[in-house]
């Protein structure tokens, strides 16, 4: 800290009299507390993640400056997350709020009310689409990755796009790079360690890229099928075709007509696989494959990191999708 002050009194450029303002104001803003805003007692910033993705995110940018709390237990499904009256007040004393909007509409409200400073919608850092959300609709199959049909045929409203952006790693890199860049803002004394992370994780995000790319360029099949439609950013970006079971929303319940298209699709496209998710019950992907003879395996939607999980972090485990698809997709 002191030392920060007497780079800044000797360089007084217009850059560093700014933020020193912001800095003044912060704390001003901050009622009686002594420390900085937004900053515990050991001076790191203190960022509140609301899911697993997130909290990735902050601590790989983060590192040793930012102390990473996060909204949504591990093993919990975080669409439905209720917040505690605990973890709704602390939000307001969160030196960065780090939230997807649309996914969880507990957190979308309690970040809305919770009047602070440095709140990031990481939907705001790239650009969403509509991936049909109701899995009964059968008019989306078959155009999944189609960029020119996302307009079409829904009803929907302006915000009602797919927030599974961190599944396709180029969209989680544009997330990451604007991630980087709140954090600087928000600590400003730290902004050079944020962004040489950043530029260290979008590197690993390139390279995770390019192996989604060349492992599914050349398969026996494109289509996947998957208890919820968490994977539309994924198969559009390697253009692969998802089916989902039950659509965006993992809880609800297909119908015995998306069932029966499911058969057909499975016959029709030669899939062999129906794949389910560590963090919601596997028991219509069971049904399915039982019914149409095709195996069952796991692609996660990383929604959280257990025990349970076929990796350490996101990298891992989006590298243990990729390889579930390449078998299952007879990748050559
Ligand atoms: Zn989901």
């Amino acid at each position: 800290m002191g030392v920060m002050n007497v780079r800044r009194r000797l360089i007084p450029t217009a850059a560093t009299a700014g933020a020193v303002a912001l800095g003044l104001m912060a704390v001003s803003a901050c009622s009686s507390s002594s420390g900085a805003a937004g900053k515990n007692g050991d001076g790191k910033l203190d960022v509140v993640a609301s899911f697993y993705p997130m909290q990735f995110l902050a601590e790989e940018i983060g590192g040793d400056h930012v102390s990473v709390s996060t909204l949504t237990k591990p093993g919990v499904e975080p669409h439905d997350l209720e917040l505690s009256p605990k973890q709704t007040a602390g939000l307001g004393d969160a030196g960065l709020i780090l939230y997807l909007k649309g996914l969880q509409p507990a957190v979308d409200e309690a970040v809305a009310q919770s009047g602070v400073e440095h709140a990031v919608d990481a939907a705001g850092l790239t650009h969403l689409e509509e991936h049909g959300t109701e899995a009964g609709h059968d008019e989306h199959s078959g155009e999944e990755h189609a960029d020119e049909h996302a307009e079409e045929g829904h009803d929907h409203s302006e915000a009602g796009g797919d927030p599974h952006v961190w599944l396709d790693p180029v969209k989680y890199s544009e997330v990451a790079k604007g991630v980087g860049k709140a954090l600087e803002k928000a600590d400003p004394d730290h902004a050079a360690a944020y962004k040489k992370n950043t530029d260290a994780l979008v590197g690993k995000l390139d390279g995770l890229h390019t192996k989604f790319d060349k492992g599914l360029k050349n398969t026996d099949t494109r289509t996947f099928i998957t208890t919820h439609a968490a994977f539309g950013y994924l198969a559009e970006r390697y253009h692969l075709k998802q089916e989902g079971i039950s659509g965006v929303d993992p809880e609800s319940e297909p119908s015995l007509s998306r069932m029966k298209t499911l058969q057909k699709t499975a016959k029709d496209d030669k899939v062999t696989t129906v794949f389910f998710e560590t963090l919601v019950s596997d028991r219509t992907a069971k049904t399915l494959a039982d019914d149409t003879g095709l195996k069952t395996d796991v692609l996660d939607p990383l929604e959280g990191i257990t025990d349970k999980s076929e990796g350490a972090d996101y990298i891992e485990v989006m590298e243990s999708n990729l390889a579930a698809l390449e078998k299952a997709l007879g990748a050559k």
